[in-house]
């Protein structure tokens, strides 16, 4: 009575369930961990605001673990990552496995729990955070590990085991993923009190014994596999940071053996030497590599790999949005087949899945033709199982003919492709976009006009956004409220905003940006060629997430977009309204970049567009543009060799932006964070009137700079107080750091103004802040 389809693989019955068919070799480098709803950002703000247990948090935890885990193997995913998850950042969770707590949390030993791992992240009533940088060049942020010569390093979180062991009892084996020795020293600074030039690799010594017994654990625990990220390694390295890796190899390489090693790393391809350090490492039995972003990888495989060992290729881009070219995968995995051999390709994703979204299945609004063209974290584990299985002859011919027309559908659409646009970006290359007159000419021309007087004060742009205004914005995209009562609201605020500022005296004035939720966001919506999730988001830091836009076409602006609110703004005052704009490197760096052209074609098509609107602005009587470019820094390439090209092409569509306008018309720009000694001579290069750059945390750093001799001549505001803290400065304090400005930079190109803008302080904070910022500026305009 019992049937059976003509390709089961037993007679037996009772035997099939514990027989499925397995793709061979397929791994995924990590897997985001906020969930498709943002489940974790909601238990964690919930647990750190006590509206919640630990319990609770568990518990959620535990569930998008075991989700994670279960639609891995579902797929068919062969190698599972397990300790990919955190409830933070995961190179603090390997301080707490190091038991590198720094003293000032009062860790009095023992396994280290919630209270003092969120301590080391978030601060607490009496102990500041631990500092948080960017992690390489994407936009997640990491908690930088403070050491020093008295650290004591000691096992003190289980958390990798634990999550190996909780994958395990759920009947799912995975490969626990670490920070490798090496990166994981290499990524963090010499704590304070300790001499900056404090060898951090020294260190190796003292914390291999705790890696030592974590691998023990996890060989105990039953894991076949463990993979040490080592991301280091794409990075511009020295001889003696590339002999710390062989020498850390060597000696894990007895406790490793008995376990496959993966060392993985990712974002760039490798130097030949790091290279050569790479795959010669002991006691490693595969390495993986980014064959999206390393672009000269192939040719270091093709050079020579050694025997016998996997090759975990990373062809599925963990940094996009894109659906995968499964034919043009294909045919390198084939490639590689033939350097590495057959049983030793092991199909992965170029990085870990963190930093692209997580679902597609949750953006309903999208169409079917977008929608094919896209895939998120979920659907590129389906990619790579795909690859996998055709790998080894189980070719899901649907899968990949849809993809092929996806594909071609993307290629040939009118709503990527528009000529004029192309024609107009191609035209721009290889000439150059400079304004006629020089930068000190012009600014005298500016301020007959403009009449400011010396040390000017100004802002970055925005106000604080209340509750009251989110709710209105809310409201009229719902459609809740009507266009009339959207821009009455708006107009009050803006109005409410120049009072203020007059009040306070500031010279040159803003319109608070109300009207915008985010800086990006606000002008893409407007541009065409971009397209928003409802759900995209990607871990920044902590529980916090964006949801960059994707741009998916080329790019034109179909009508003005700020005009209306500047020119508003303008006619309720005599003193200069800035006009507002976010730079096209910014536009470009926080969102989702297409993939079949080269970025800085992207870039050119933004640029011409804002310059459209630059114009615009400029003949509705805004005498003052400001054109942010609170990106551009961090986009700059990991790999010291990519940093000149990138820098012209960036710096180059800035100034398309501007320079059309007239000599009169004074453009500002704006960037965030104080680290630019690198890029003086390109700042320089953009050719602002003014710029207003992040230096609250930094002044000597910036001053430096000036002090060592670069010449500035064009208009420059350093922040003069810290606008990420709540803090009010006093106006001595202020005054000061102005005293200090001016025994470096001549008083006549020095302005006055905060760190970034006010959107995310209170009312009770700007105003006295702003206050007192003016009165500083006056008290020193009297000493001149
Ligand atoms: N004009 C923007 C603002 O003030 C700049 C923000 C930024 O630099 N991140 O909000
Ligand atoms: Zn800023």
């Amino acid at each position: 009575t019992l049937s059976f389809s003509s390709s089961s693989r037993s007679l037996l019955p009772f035997s099939i369930p514990t027989f499925s068919v397995r793709a061979m070799a397929s791994h995924i480098v990590g897997y985001p961990r906020m969930g498709p709803k943002r489940e974790l950002k909601f238990a964690l703000e919930s647990f750190w605001d006590g509206k919640s247990s630990a319990e609770e948090l568990q518990k959620v935890a535990a569930d998008l673990r075991s989700s994670i885990w279960k639609y891995m193997a579902d797929v068919g995913i062969k190698f599972i990552p397990s300790n990919s998850f955190s409830y933070y950042d995961q190179i603090l969770d390997a301080t707490a496995m190091l038991g590198a707590v720094p003293a000032r949390y009062g860790w009095n030993g023992g396994e280290i729990g919630f209270d003092i791992y969120f301590s080391m992240a978030r601060g607490n009533a009496s102990v500041p955070a631990m500092e948080m940088t960017k992690w390489f060049d994407t936009n997640y942020h990491y908690i930088v590990p403070e050491l020093g010569p008295d650290v004591n390093f000691s096992y003190a979180s289980h958390k990798a085991v634990d999550e190996y062991k909780e994958a395990r009892s759920l009947g799912i084996d995975t490969v626990p993923v670490i920070i490798g020795p090496v990166s994981y020293l290499l990524l963090s600074k010499p704590a304070k009190g300790v001499e900056k030039s404090f060898p951090l690799l020294s260190l190796l010594d003292r914390i291999l014994p705790v890696y030592k017994e974590v691998i023990g654990e996890l060989k105990a625990a039953g894991a076949s596999w463990i993979q040490f990220d080592e991301p280091k390694l794409v990075m511009d390295l020295q001889d003696h940071e590339l002999q710390a890796f062989s020498q850390a190899y060597s000696e894990l390489e007895a406790s490793l053996s008995g376990l496959n090693v993966l060392v993985e790393t990712y974002f760039a391809d490798l130097t030949s030497e790091a290279y050569k350090t790479l795959t010669s490492l002991k006691g490693v039995s595969g390495f993986g590599f980014d064959l999206v972003r390393g672009t000269k990888t192939l040719d270091l495989i093709k050079g020579g790999y050694p025997s016998g060992k996997y090759l975990f290729a990373g062809v599925v881009d963990g940094r996009n949005i894109w659906a995968n070219d499964l034919a043009s995968s294909f045919s390198l995995l084939q490639d590689l087949e033939g350097i590495v051999g057959k049983d030793k390709v092991v199909v992965s994703t170029s990085c870990s899945l963190l930093h692209t979204a997580v679902d597609l299945a949750n953006e309903p609004k999208f169409d079917k033709d977008l929608k094919s063209w896209l895939a998120f974290a979920a659907q590129k584990v389906i990619e790579v199982n795909a690859l996998a299985k055709a790998f080894v002859g189980q070719r899901d011919e649907a899968f990949f003919s849809n993809n092929a027309l996806a594909h071609s559908s993307r290629k040939s659409s009118p709503r990527v492709t528009n000529e004029a646009v192309q024609k107009a970006a191609a035209a721009l290359k290889g000439s150059d976009h400079r304004r006629a007159t020089n930068v000190s000419a012009r600014l005298d021309a500016q301020q007959k006009k403009l009449n400011l007087p010396s040390l000017p004060t100004t802002t970055i742009g925005s106000f604080p956004q209340t509750m009251d205004l989110r709710r209105v914005r809310r409201e009229y995209k719902a459609k809740k409220i009507s266009e009339d009562d959207y821009v009455k609201a708006i107009k009050e605020e803006i109005s409410k905003v120049v009072k203020l500022q007059e009040e306070f005296d500031i010279d040159v004035l803003v319109h608070g940006e109300p009207e915008r939720n985010d800086m990006v966001e606000y002008f893409g919506e407007q541009l065409s060629g971009f397209a928003f999730t409802a759900n995209g988001w990607v871990q920044s830091y902590g529980s916090r997430c964006v949801k960059p836009p994707i741009i998916y076409g080329d790019v034109s602006r179909p009508k003005a977009m700020t005009v209306f609110w500047s020119s508003m703004a303008q006619s309720m005052t005599q003193r200069p309204m800035k006009g507002m704009l976010t730079g096209p490197v910014t536009i470009l760096n926080w969102s989702f970049v297409r993939n079949d052209q080269p970025r800085h074609e992207t870039c050119y098509q933004i640029a011409l567009a804002i310059k459209d609107e630059v114009e615009d602005l400029e003949r509705a009587g805004i005498n003052v543009i400001q054109i942010d470019e609170a990106a551009l820094r961090e986009g700059l390439p990991l790999r010291k060799s990519e940093h000149a090209f990138y820098l012209d092409w960036a710096v180059h569509s800035f100034r398309i932006t501007n320079c059309g306008v007239k000599d009169t018309t004074q453009i500002h720009t704006h960037m965030c964070y104080s680290n630019f000694n690198d890029i003086i001579h390109s700042i320089i290069d953009m050719d602002a009137d003014v710029i207003t750059i992040e230096n609250s945390r930094s002044d000597e750093k910036l001053l430096s700079v000036f002090r060592e001799g670069v010449k500035y001549g064009a208009g420059i505001g350093p922040g003069v107080y810290d606008i990420h803290s709540p803090r009010i400065p006093s106006t001595e304090e202020i005054a000061d750091r102005i005293k200090k400005m001016l025994a470096v930079l001549e008083s006549h190109i020095l302005w006055v103004n905060p760190d970034c803008g006010l959107k995310t302080r209170k009312y009770t904070e700007v105003k006295p802040a702003l206050s007192n910022m003016v009165a500083a500026a006056k008290l020193l305009r009297a000493e001149l």
